[in-house]
């Protein structure tokens, strides 16, 4: 028996002062005590933090994540020459396949890309893809546009600048290049962001959506590995890979529309100032078709959906599903963002789960924000709203779609606590519950985590302080991650 002592205990939605230790045998939480136990024990002194059931976050594009995590990190460059430099000083001594990325031409001095031959000049002999920061367009060198048309692609790309189906393909070529050591190395990479940001466990992609399912077995068979609890997901329209690679689930952000960005998400309104709507990127056929033989398949669906017609879309097919052919799988609605009351009503009948983005109402809500230009002020009471769901019973998860935002427990609990909508602000209970036990029960996992409770995994994580809106510097909160029983991250 080990004994994790010295800390504060948050059990049934609350910090419960009568437990003073917890003892894990075999992983497992084996006994909450309310006394220190006598004699001999190997401890493990918490340093008097708080400590909860270890935090999930249900989705992320960690591959991604992890491996940029590794690479070339452009944000800091002020003009094309910065890039070029940043390039020159990375390349020499890495692999054959090189990403720079968070490249945003609009900080840049020159407003534009770089050119294919200024690329060329620093990296002639190696693969070099430069990816904005929105993902949604890319410029490769030379060297890699050779390689890529030798594979039979991009041979009609007119631009030097890659966008849509053309980007989609160079990406997905430089991924299922890469090497299984690089691919493993950006998951371990990953999972130590995830520790650091404060979490035990991270749903994640696995696969280009139209392309295939990439390195999902790889993963699958390695998921011991790793430091984290890695719940996968093979994103793929592709049902029967799903299927043959023994995955109870498909999907992630395979796309039901765009982003507000760029006016893609599907409104049943119009973007403000102009007479745009946005678009469903397939029919309700297609939904029809896909999520109905995934159910029959008993596979878990998840899909990516931002505005209100691309929630309608999916969330009607789920709830004839629930009403026809109930079976307890947990479909998803990734993202969920514009939700009118009368959608929320249909969600909870649908039984659907909203896997939504606290950071995204951070970094965009409110009167001023990014939102409210887009879509105009009165719809941003429409959004986000986590409040309104979870009251009629959706169950909510957390998660931060990284690496479109940072994998940071307490900023992410800030962002719900501090919600710009008031009514949408949910409790200090309900914040940790959907990073915990709402978690746990996305991946049908409710009766072994999410919890401190006799027989369930001892996954914690430890923090500081009990989360509140007045923190700084989020990410120094957190002080150790547990998982079934061992330290994984001591920043005690
Ligand atoms: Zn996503
Ligand atoms: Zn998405």
């Amino acid at each position: 028996m080990k004994i994790f002592h010295n800390a504060k205990w948050w059990i049934d939605g609350k910090i419960d002062p009568e437990i003073v230790a917890i003892g894990v045998k075999d992983g497992k939480i084996a006994e909450l005590h309310r006394k220190l136990p006598q004699g001999k024990f190997r401890g493990v002194d918490l340093g008097g933090n708080y400590v909860f059931p270890g935090f999930i976050d249900t989705h992320t594009h960690s591959f991604e994540g992890g491996l940029y995590s590794m690479m070339i990190d452009l944000s800091p460059a002020g003009s094309i020459s910065d890039v070029l430099e940043l390039i020159n000083e990375y390349s020499p001594n890495k692999g054959r396949y090189i990403f720079a990325w968070n490249f945003d031409e609009s900080l840049i001095k020159e407003k534009r890309f770089p050119t294919r031959r200024e690329l060329d000049k620093v990296l002639p002999n190696k693969n070099l893809v430069l990816r904005r920061i929105d993902g949604h367009s890319c410029i490769v060198n030379s060297f890699a546009l050779n390689n890529i048309r030798d594979n039979g692609m991009l041979h009609d790309a007119q631009d030097e600048v890659l966008r849509g189906y053309d980007n989609d393909l160079a990406v997905h070529w430089f991924h299922k290049s890469l090497d299984q050591d690089i691919i493993i190395e950006a998951y371990h990479a990953a999972a130590q962001i995830a520790l650091k940001g404060g979490f035990t466990g991270i749903h994640t992609m696995i696969g280009d959506a139209d392309m295939s399912i990439t390195h999902y077995e790889l993963i699958r068979d390695r998921l011991s590995d790793f430091a984290v609890r890695y719940t996968i997901y093979p994103q793929s329209f592709n049902i029967d890979a799903a299927l043959d690679a023994g995955a109870t689930r498909v999907g992630g952000c395979i796309l039901a529309d765009g982003s507000i960005g760029s006016k893609t998400a599907a409104l049943s309104f119009s973007y403000a100032g102009s007479g745009e709507r946005g678009i469903l990127y397939q029919t309700d056929d297609f939904w029809k078709a896909f999520i109905t033989r995934a159910h029959q398949n008993d596979l878990q669906v998840a899909v990516h959906c931002i505005g209100d017609l691309a929630i309608k879309q999916i969330n009607d097919i789920y709830l004839d599903l629930e009403q026809t052919d109930s079976r307890d799988l947990r479909h998803q609605l990734i993202h969920c963002e514009i939700t009118p009351d009368s959608l929320v009503d249909e969600i909870a009948k649908s039984r659907a789960a909203a896997v939504m983005q606290p950071s995204f109402d951070l970094l965009w809500g409110g009167e001023e924000g990014f939102y409210a230009r887009m879509l105009g002020k009165d719809k941003t009471f429409e959004m986000n709203r986590f409040a309104s769901l979870l009251d009629k019973g959706v169950k909510v998860t957390g998660s931060s779609d990284w690496y479109i935002t940072e994998l940071d427990i307490v900023m992410s609990l800030q962002a719900l606590l501090n919600h710009t909508n008031p009514d949408e602000r949910l409790s200090l209970k309900d914040a940790i519950a959907i990073y915990t036990e709402n978690a746990a029960w996305l991946s049908h996992d409710e009766d072994s985590l999410g919890k401190i409770k006799k027989g369930f995994a001892a996954d914690f994580s430890a923090l500081g302080s009990l989360p509140s809106i007045d923190i700084t510097d989020t990410k120094k909160q957190v002080k150790a991650i547990i998982r079934e029983g061992e330290v994984v991250h001591d920043a005690l």
